[in-house]
């Protein structure tokens, strides 16, 4: 336990009880100190089952065995005009995926009718853009409403960029449980991914969507060349915007955006950042998110211990491993589907709704950005989507 007994020197904790004081913190819903979320990225191979154990415990303490399963539908595909470098839809995309203005209602309801039938509880209606027009959101009211026609119970969760107070307030009428706006990575290192907007700006969206009664869903992208601080960073303002969803996306690195050769992560690395994030937000839904079939590969069960929901299917614009296959993995694992009857957060957290650069550039902690290790592109393992919506084919559900 070196890693462990550094930091849990810096943090005047004994060592070997550090991972014990986090499983107390995330039982009385504590809040962690930096050191302590750095430690669990610091420790070793030998040390990540006693990690995964210890957030396991804390997983099960305020989510049982459930897994709630979420289902995408791309309303709009491509074509955007901002310049995020992670994302296969930016301004100058060469990654070749499928582009798509708004699907008809009644498209979408098809679309989102497979992941209900698949078991998903909540589907997530994704469009591409800066951020929607007066005219898009009434769209989207549309498509909610023929969505709802069909299953007036699913839990709909919208995410259409950068959004005004006004356009919050419709889609919560208009029946959005809940609205999706990632930070992505910490402020400091915000301007290596993009140009077109700020970090700033994307915590505006998160406040608004909540004062508009809202539920916040934001998470983060690992993998784009940050360091262990600007991990903790993220995760840390996530905590302060007191979000109620926290998807942890790891990077999917296409071929035909700068992050191409991105290939930094390790299977430990990706269990190490989802229990910092269980620590960090002990009793907030926990989604494993893109990447978790190229990144954790034969290890996906293990996440299961930590996390409490997941994407069934495909992503938005690639493919994920067969709907089957993620209900076969989480029955295996010994875990349950969540059904739409169970409430998924904690009684505590409902509310009152209707139901990176190459250069590693040091960051204003000084934390030196580790060497970013590179690979070639892996078309092998990065599948662009070509099935479902917004063509012939049948979706993965
Ligand atoms: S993440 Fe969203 S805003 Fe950024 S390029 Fe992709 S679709 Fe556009």
């Amino acid at each position: 336990m070196r890693a462990l007994a550094w930091r849990a020197q810096e943090a005047k904790i004994g060592a070997m009880d550090l991972l014990e004081t986090l499983v107390g913190k995330g039982l009385r819903r504590e809040p962690l100190s930096r050191a302590e979320a750095l430690a669990v990225l610091e420790t070793s191979d030998d040390e990540l089952l006693d990690v995964v154990a210890a957030a396991g415990k804390v997983r099960r303490h305020w989510f049982g065995r459930r897994v709630k399963l979420n289902y995408l539908v791309n309303l709009k595909s491509g074509l955007c005009p901002e310049d995020c470098s992670y994302c296969s839809q930016r301004l100058g995309s060469e990654a070749g995926v499928l582009t798509y203005t708004w699907l008809k209602p009644d498209e979408a309801a098809a679309a989102a009718e497979a992941g209900v039938a698949g078991g998903a509880k909540r589907l997530c209606l994704v469009a591409s853009g800066r951020g929607p027009t007066d005219r898009d959101v009434e769209r989207v009211a549309g498509i909610i409403s023929a969505i709802k026609e069909r299953d007036e119970d699913v839990e709909i969760c919208a995410c259409l960029g950068l959004l005004s107070g006004e356009q919050a307030g419709r889609l919560q009428e208009a029946g959005v449980h809940a609205y999706s706006h990632n930070l992505n990575t910490a402020e400091a290192t915000y301007a290596d991914i993009c140009t077109t907007h700020g970090f700033g700006d994307r915590v505006d969206t998160v406040r608004k969507t909540k004062e508009a009664g809202l539920s916040a869903c934001s998470g983060l992208i690992a993998g784009m060349g940050e360091s262990d601080a600007d991990l903790v960073d993220v995760v840390f303002a996530l905590r302060d915007l007191d979000v109620d969803s926290v998807p942890v996306n790891f990077l999917i690195p296409f071929e035909g955006t700068p992050m191409a050769e991105k290939w930094a992560l390790t299977p430990q690395r990706c269990l190490r950042i989802l229990a910092m994030v269980r620590f960090v937000c002990p009793d907030v839904e926990v989604r494993l998110a893109g990447g978790r079939e190229i990144h954790l590969r034969t290890l996906q069960p293990l996440a299961l211990h930590v996390v409490n929901s997941i994407f069934l299917g495909d992503y938005l614009t690639s493919e994920g491993q067969a709907g089957k296959a993620d209900l076969d993995m989480i029955a295996d694992a010994g875990f349950e589907v969540e059904g739409t009857a169970t409430t998924t957060l904690p009684e505590h957290r409902r509310r009152s709704k209707t139901s990176a650069s190459d250069d590693a550039p040091e960051n204003e902690n000084g934390d030196a950005r580790p060497p970013q290790p590179r690979g070639p592109a892996r078309a092998d393992l990065v599948a662009v989507r070509r099935r479902g919506a917004g063509t012939n084919l049948p979706p993965n559900a």
